[in-house]
């Protein structure tokens, strides 16, 4: 059975990289039938952020990504899923590399390794650990012990021959025993690194597969000689390229704008993002040049293919959210009950945008008729109440184009926009045409008036359009109180 895992600190919140890493995971598990799990790792007490354990549940879940083994209502049989709920199992295991000889105890201190750091810098050589303690003789070790020295525990790095098989990457080849000294892998906190326990849990846990963003695949190496040590057999390891910006410039963590709470305040669905996201990282059998079509979540598991994802750096592009954007925007109008709760959300961001406006008409079939001619030209709802939209639901406060039209032109024009029944942009067109040929007026002098005063601007959808929109007593109403 397929096992695979996706593995945050809680050190921040979910952004777009752990969205990817987090999605394809479970696209993964899913299109095998398998298992995704969630697993919290919080070995460096000091970075944790309270709630953001909480909060990642939340956006997974929100991004449509289920869990099915995690920690809280998740438990499953290999759990804890919260490292530091786990710190007996890494005691254990950290005891089997003692008595095994692959791992030591290193008691240098703190000031020790900082003049070493020092020493390197001057000499202008990578700062590493020099190893010392790993020749230490037991008596030596043991007299260290009983004066109570503090210690921690390194892993003696060995050179790891074979090259990484990597799933995405093909065969890659890290050398670490050249490059870095013997890792700690127990602080003298007693609290093991990231390295250890994330080895120990992935094999714990049964997982087959782990599938992480490349900035991990230089310490898959020193995994592997983890895994090597204890004598288990390692799961295979596929790491997802950097995901950039479209420019290939880097996305930034600390760019708030990443953040999967960020897009989904700016009106953004789930099920937009999801395509986004994976858009840029392919995985499907997508045609060059193919119009990107929305895809449902179901719909991405039956195609997903993991020799499918790129190994190229994925590049975001930020129009094609808008365009997933707006084709679920068009898609949920079609269903009845999606209708519904887009008509609410409607309903909700048109108070908020204006708490002064007690006459705002929120009526569910007003409300779905500027949804249906507005789909088109909106990336999130929130357009709706942007200043070229907000003419929809306000009275624009301008009036400087009532000049145009002379006290008895304006009568006239009133009574025929009253009399006309039917408004629908092609008749209203015709009638108006009918009504400046009548006056002698020009045309787009009648249609530039009537544009002001309805909606306060030079630009816009075509005139006759929005008074179709708007309906007969709004425009009148307007117009009465521009001109009159
Ligand atoms: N805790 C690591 C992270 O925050 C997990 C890396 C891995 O998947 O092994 O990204």
């Amino acid at each position: 059975e397929v096992r695979v895992r996706f593995a945050p600190s809680p050190t921040g919140f979910l952004h777009l990289g752990g969205l990817r890493t987090a999605l394809y995971n479970f696209l993964y598990a899913r299109h095998l039938g398998g298992k995704f799990l969630l697993r919290i790792e919080d070995t460096d007490q000091t970075r944790i952020i309270p709630g953001a354990s909480e909060q990642l549940v939340e956006d997974l879940l929100w991004a449509g990504i289920e869990i099915d083994e995690g920690p809280g209502i998740y438990q499953g049989k290999h759990g804890p899923y919260v490292q530091s709920e786990r710190r007996e199992i890494y005691s254990n295991a950290v005891e089997k590399l003692l008595e095994n000889g692959t791992a030591y105890r290193c008691f240098c201190t703190e000031r020790r390794l900082e003049l070493l750091r020092k020493e390197a810098l001057r000499t202008r050589q990578i700062p590493r650990y020099d190893n010392k303690c790993r020749h230490l003789k037991p008596d030596e070790v043991q007299q260290l012990l009983d004066k109570g020295q503090d210690h921690c525990i390194r892993f003696k790095l060995e050179e790891h021959e074979d090259p990484l098989d990597d799933l995405i990457y093909g065969q890659v080849q890290h050398n670490v025993s050249e490059n870095e000294g013997d890792p700690v892998i127990m602080k003298s906190d007693q609290y093991p690194t990231y390295h250890f326990a994330n080895v120990v849990d992935d094999h714990m846990m049964g997982i087959t597969h782990v599938l992480r963003g490349v900035e991990w695949q230089i310490s898959t190496t020193k995994h592997l000689l983890l895994y090597k040590a204890f004598g288990w057999q390692p799961p295979r390891f596929g790491h997802l390229p950097l995901l950039v910006n479209a420019d290939g410039t880097k996305l930034s963590k600390r760019q708030g704008d990443i953040g999967i709470q960020n897009f989904r305040q700016r009106g953004y669905f789930p099920l937009s993002l999801v395509n986004y996201v994976v858009s840029a990282g392919g995985g499907f059998d997508t045609k060059a040049n193919a119009k990107p079509e929305l895809q449902s979540m179901k719909q991405l598991i039956d195609t997903f293919r993991l020799e499918r994802v790129n190994s190229h750096p994925s590049r975001l592009n930020p129009e094609l959210l808008n365009d997933f954007n707006r084709m679920e925007i068009q898609k949920n109008l079609q269903e009845k009950d999606k209708q519904k709760e887009l008509v609410n959300q409607v309903h909700y961001l048109v108070k908020q945008a204006y708490p002064d406006h007690s006459n705002l008409d929120l009526a569910e079939p007003h409300i779905l008729a500027i949804l249906k001619w507005s789909s088109q030209r909106l990336s999130v709802l929130q357009d709706l109440t942007s200043s070229k939209l907000s003419f929809l639901w306000v009275k624009p406060n301008s009036n400087s184009q009532t000049k145009n039209l002379t006290s008895q032109q304006t009568e006239h024009l009133l009574e025929l926009l009253n009399s006309v029944e039917d408004y629908q942009k092609d008749h209203l067109n015709e009638q108006l045409k009918m009504f400046a040929k009548s006056q002698n007026m020009k045309f787009p002098l009648l249609m530039r008036t009537l544009r002001g005063a309805l909606s306060g601007l030079n630009e816009g959808p075509g005139v006759a359009e929005m008074m179709e929109i708007l309906g007969k007593t709004v425009v009148i109403d307007r117009l009465q109180k521009s001109f009159l």
